[in-house]
C-alpha cells in the first residue's frame, strides 16, 4: 500500500512514522543513547542503551499518546479513556493534560501503588476494574463514545507510528548499528521501530524480546497465526499481554528477524546490573531486551548492538526484592 494515498490512521509506513516525529517533537524527548563499558563487556558486543527510561513519564509511552491525541480535533474531543497496567495510563494522562483534554483511565485493582499515584498526579479521573486486560478494556470501552475516544495502548496506527520514532531516533544516533533489540508486549513499540528501520536500513537486525512466561509471539509465530494464551506470569508487567496485537501482528511477522524469550531470573540480573553497574533504574520490562543481550548465549558477540530500555517505572519496595 502507498503510504502517500492512505490516511495516517488507516496504516503505518515510514511515511507515518516521520510525520509522528515532527508532530511530536517539541513533547517528547529525544533520549539518549547510553553506553556502558560493564554491559558492552559483558555482551561482549558494543552496545548502546536507547534510554526511554529518561522519557518524559518513565517510558516511551507518551511517543505514542502524543502523535494520537495531537490527531484529535479539538473542536470536537474534550476528553479521551484509556485502559492499562500503567505506563500507558499515565502517559495518556501526561499528553491530554498538556493538550487540554480530560482522561479517565481504567485500572486493574492490583496496580501497583506507584503507577496508580503517577496517574492520580497527572490530573486523571480513575477508573478501577478487575485484574485481567479484557475486563479493563470492556470496562474503558463502556465508557467511550464519539465524543471521548478510546485511545488504544498498541491496536492503534498513530499509537504504533509515535512508538516507531525510537527507530528513527536510533538509526539518527547511531547510523552503523546492526542490531535493535526490542521488548514485546502487545507489539506496538517493535511494530513502529521495525517499520522505521527496516524500511531505511534494512540490513539492520530487528530482535524482539519476551518474557518465556508471556510467549505470545513466540507461540504464534510458531503456529503461524495469532494464538491466544490462557494466561501469562513474569515480573515485566508491561510485556503480559496474552495474544499479539490485531494490528501489530502483520507488521511484526512481516519487520521483525527473530523473537526470543528471557526468564524472570535473567530479567532481575539485569535490573541489578543496569543499577549497580551503569547507575540506571529501570522498570523489568524495560530491562527485558538487555536481559537477552547480556544473557549466558552471548547472542549479539562482536556486533553494534542497541538495547532499547523501554521503561524505568518501579518503587524502590519494588526493586529491593529483585
Ligand atoms: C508498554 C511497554 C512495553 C511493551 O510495548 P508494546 O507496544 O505493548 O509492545 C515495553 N516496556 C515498557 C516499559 C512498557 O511500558
Amino acid at each position: 500500500m502507498d503510504a502517500e494515498v492512505v490516511n495516517e490512521s488507516d496504516w503505518l509506513s515510514p511515511t507515518s512514522i516521520r510525520r509522528a516525529h515532527d508532530r511530536i517533537r517539541g513533547y517528547v524527548r529525544r533520549t539518549p543513547l547510553l553506553r556502558s563499558k560493564a554491559i558492552s563487556e559483558s555482551a561482549r558486543a558494543e552496545v548502546r542503551l536507547k534510554a526511554e527510561h529518561l522519557q518524559h513519564t518513565g517510558s516511551f509511552k507518551v511517543r505514542g499518546a502524543f502523535n494520537r491525541l495531537l490527531a484529535i480535533d479539538p473542536r470536537s474531543v474534550t476528553e479521551v479513556v484509556t485502559a492499562s497496567s500503567g505506563n500507558h495510563g499515565q502517559a495518556v494522562a501526561y499528553a491530554a493534560r498538556a493538550l487540554g483534554i480530560k482522561p479517565t483511565v481504567v485500572l486493574p485493582e492490583n496496580a501497583a501503588p506507584i503507577k496508580v499515584e503517577a496517574a492520580r498526579a497527572y490530573g486523571a479521573t480513575l477508573e478501577f476494574s478487575g485484574t485481567t486486560s479484557a475486563q479493563r478494556l470492556a470496562r474503558a470501552k463502556s465508557l467511550a463514545h464519539a465524543q471521548r475516544p478510546f485511545i488504544a495502548p498498541y491496536d492503534d496506527y498513530l499509537v504504533m507510528a509515535g512508538q516507531g520514532t525510537v527507530g528513527l531516533e536510533i538509526l539518527g544516533q547511531f547510523a552503523e548499528v546492526e542490531v535493535v533489540v526490542v521488548p514485546i508486549g502487545g507489539g506496538g513499540l517493535i511494530s513502529g521501530i521495525a517499520v522505521a528501520i527496516k524500511c531505511s536500513a534494512p540490513h539492520v537486525r530487528v530482535i524482539g524480546v519476551e518474557p518465556e512466561g508471556a510467549a505470545k509471539v513466540s507461540a504464534s509465530l510458531a503456529q503461524g497465526r495469532p494464538m491466544v494464551l490462557t494466561s501469562t506470569a513474569s515480573i515485566a508487567d508491561g510485556l503480559k499481554a496474552l495474544t499479539p496485537g490485531e494490528l501489530t501482528w502483520p507488521f511484526i511477522t512481516q519487520f521483525v528477524d527473530e523473537v526470543v524469550t528471557v526468564s524472570d531470573e535473567e530479567i532481575a540480573d539485569t535490573v541489578r546490573f543496569l543499577a549497580e553497574r551503569a547507575k540506571q533504574v529501570v522498570e523489568p520490562s524495560g530491562a527485558a531486551a538487555l536481559a537477552y543481550v547480556i544473557g549466558p548465549k552471548k547472542p549479539c558477540a562482536g556486533k553494534k548492538v542497541v538495547a532499547v530500555l523501554s521503561g524505568g517505572n518501579i518503587d524502590w519496595a519494588t526493586l529491593a526484592t529483585l
